[in-house]
């Protein structure tokens, strides 16, 4: 069964082997069990239920939640010949019904719905009509409360799939989800435990930085102008600063678009295609944008300010590289930003309980920022994670190169300052005490009069605040939940007052950063084609080629369809609808760089005793062929067949038949009768794959001496 689905990922996606956890996944739906996978954004959760639903006779029902979402998932589906479609609040009734229609006439595989269509009990009754086999629930975390985007439509999911005739099994998918979130998707959904899939939260390809104290506008500045042309978004807290960050960027004229609730639908719309297309480079946004957006090529996220948890920002910032490519995440934090955060959960309309966790969830967010631990670390800790985890080496802790100092004494000094001011009082309260300063509320409580009273009148009261911070993160000192949090010690600060352990913090000189390469000038040219073709096919283009897939275009430079097909996120149906044209602006590129070769070449052999050309043409009549040439040159293929011809052109005489076939020969003859010889390619389109440039280009060649022969005969 396994072998089946492989053959599949091949011919359908073009990929040769299953990532982490697909097969697994891919197995259990195929022996008819309700499973749960948990796998990160980018980690391919789409063929986990893409594959099975191929392999099943009946339709396969994918619940997604977002509109956009569905529609690219569907055209994505559709340009590789797998019959889907989608049914969301953009149609019309009749459109439904003739979609449905078409279901029960077996014309899809895949069938994308809105959670809210299962709240209709018309929809439902249709919905027994069709041979519904499996049911895939995109983005589960919204069935449980306790998830970070729970949409109460996804409740009644569970009534409705029990009673339908066909009894089909349950595949739920999501990329963030607590221990607590699992067990209310298992519960809710029917999985047995057993048939969670887990492979971690781990983005290895994400480059995570916590930028603190800088003026966050000129960072982005800076940032936007260092990589230019590569897509990126901001997100902002509220509109407003959406709206000044925007102007500011388009001011300077970047390629920038912007989108939060309070544009109408329609600017929304565009706002998001125009990014979607590759026709502007930057996305400002609120947290309104972004659920559901699969755009692939996504090479930085900047957070302008904090967000409220770390599920949501590592839902927001994991929009970056979902294609597996190095991409940024960074985050801008300053202390401000908790407390416009804090205002806005006492705006909800939560109740005491989930408030409460809210204030919980916002500090693990506010310890992230201070932790001095590798941040990836720290991201999978959250999430419960039990395996050890290497530093990743790539985040801005793991890159501060800062020296380490012991703080102990320091950190002694607020442990027992916190401990006399009765853990009662908030960190600012404790921060001014330290320094030692005459602000009223000191005075009003008579803190002047403690044994700790101005004790780090060294630092100034920014610092200390940041120790005391540091000190919470790495879980010395705890903060209550609420709108007004207050300090207390825990038990980890007790082998520090006792001299048992040690404290360490880095210093302030200032971090390096490595930051990922720039794009070569192919994969340029590859992305101009593909944003045309998306053009002509409507679609965004990274639902064309993903951008790893242009990159291993340009490391392996195929030459022929049967190369191309080799390269990962090629499959059938796409090389034969892309194949030439990527092709083509492969070969392109080849012979610029030859050119460019050649030219450096030819002032290189001035001093030499024999040309270039010639030393490939020697080398040919010695018995190597064209390709080993190349190999032993160190030069282009392409560069080598060059020299091949011009040595010929100058009268060097080769052995036809060694690369020219007389049937080759006369099939190139014909069609240059019927379309001249003036350009390559309208005589290539109408060759066999196997005649590539350099045939025709020898058979040119033969032409036009055979032809100077004649005329001075
Ligand atoms: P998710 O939904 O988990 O965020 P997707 O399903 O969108 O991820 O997949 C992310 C990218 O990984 C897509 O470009 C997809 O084509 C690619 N991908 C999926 N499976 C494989 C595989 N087995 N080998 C290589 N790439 C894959």
């Amino acid at each position: 069964m396994l072998q089946a689905a492989e053959g599949m990922l091949k011919k359908y996606f073009g990929y040769d082997s299953f990532r982490s956890g697909q097969a697994e996944v891919i197995e259990k739906a195929l022996n008819g069990s309700n499973s749960l996978v948990l796998m990160p954004t980018g980690g391919g959760k789409s063929v986990c239920y893409q594959i099975p639903a191929l392999l099943m006779e009946g339709i396969t029902i994918v619940i997604s939640p977002l509109i956009s979402l569905m529609k690219d998932q569907v055209d994505s589906l559709n340009l590789i010949n797998i019959p889907a479609t989608y049914i969301n609040s953009s149609l019309t009734q009749t459109e439904v019904n003739e979609r449905l229609y078409a279901a029960q006439n077996g014309e899809y595989k895949l069938i994308y719905v809105a959670p809210e269509r299962f709240e209709s009990p018309q929809f439902c009754s249709l919905l027994e009509n069709l041979r519904v086999e499996m049911i895939a629930v995109d983005e589960a975390h919204c069935v449980s409360q306790w998830g970070h985007d729970f949409r109460p439509s996804y409740r009644t999911l569970s009534q409705v799939i029990q009673s339908l005739p066909t009894s089909p099994i349950i595949l739920a998918l999501t990329a963030t989800a607590t221990n607590e979130v699992v067990d209310d998707i298992c519960n809710l959904l029917s999985i047995e435990r057993e048939n969670v899939t887990t492979t971690g939260f781990k983005r290895e390809n994400l480059i995570l930085s916590v930028e603190k104290g800088v003026d966050k506008l000129a960072f982005i500045k800076g940032y936007v102008s260092k990589n230019k042309a590569k897509p990126g978004i901001i997100y902002a807290s509220t509109r407003k600063d959406v709206d000044k960050v925007h102007s500011v960027l388009a001011k300077q004229g970047y390629l920038v678009s912007k989108y939060h609730a309070g544009l109408n639908e329609e600017d929304r719309k565009k706002a998001q295609e125009a990014f979607l297309f590759d026709q502007t480079d930057i996305m400002v946004a609120t947290n309104a944008f972004g659920m559901g957006i699969n755009k692939s090529n996504v090479r930085y996220v900047i957070h302008y300010q904090l967000p409220r948890t770390i599920e949501a920002y590592y839902q927001e910032a994991g929009r970056a590289g979902r294609d597996g490519e190095l991409s940024e995440c960074i985050l801008l934090f300053s202390p401000q930003d908790s407390h416009l955060q804090k205002f806005l959960i006492e705006q909800t309309l939560l109740n005491p309980e989930l408030k409460q966790q809210e204030y919980k969830k916002l500090q693990a967010m506010v310890d992230f920022c201070h932790t001095e631990q590798c941040l990836q670390v720290n991201l999978l800790d959250y999430f419960n994670e039990n395996e050890q985890y290497d530093n990743c080496q790539s985040c801005s802790n793991c890159k501060d190169g800062r020296e380490r100092i012991d703080i102990t004494k320091d950190a002694q000094i607020i442990f027992s300052c916190i401990k006399r001011m009765n853990e009662r009082f908030g960190m600012t309260l404790v921060a001014q005490v330290l320094k030692g300063s005459k602000n009223k509320r000191v005075l009003e409580f008579g803190f002047q009069k403690l044994s700790t009273y101005g004790l780090l009148s060294k630092y100034a009261e920014k610092e200390i605040s940041a120790m005391i911070q540091y000190l919470i993160a790495e879980g010395y000192l705890a903060l209550s939940e609420g709108q007004y949090p207050v300090v207390s010690l825990t038990k980890e600060s007790l082998p520090v007052l006792l001299g048992q352990v040690q404290i360490f913090k880095r210093g302030l000189t200032v971090p390096t950063k490595q930051r990922p390469e720039s794009n070569s000038d192919l994969f340029d040219r590859l992305r101009e084609l593909r944003k045309q073709i998306a053009q002509e096919e409507s679609v965004p283009p990274f639902v064309i080629f993903s951008d790893r897939t242009l990159r291993e275009l340009c490391e392996i430079k195929p030459v022929s369809m049967d190369e191309i097909i080799e390269v990962k996120g090629i499959g059938e149906q796409k090389r034969d609808k892309y194949g030439e044209r990527f092709l083509l602006v492969i070969h392109q590129y080849m012979e610029d760089e030859s050119k460019k070769i050649q030219a450096k070449e030819s002032v290189e052999n001035l001093e030499d005793q024999q040309p270039s050309h010639l030393v490939s043409y020697t080398l040919f009549q010695e018995g190597l062929s064209v390709k080993e040439i190349s190999l032993q040159r160190e030069r282009s293929l392409v560069t080598i067949q060059n020299h091949m011809i011009q040595a010929i052109e100058e009268g060097y005489e080769i052995n036809w038949s060694d690369v020219l076939s007389d049937e080759e020969e006369k099939l190139i003859g014909e069609q240059i009768a019927k379309v001249g010889d003036e350009k390559l390619k309208p005589i290539k389109e109408l060759l066999p794959d196997e005649i590539d440039y350099f045939k025709i280009k020898l058979a040119l060649t033969k032409i036009k001496i055979s032809e100077v022969e004649k005329a001075s005969c």
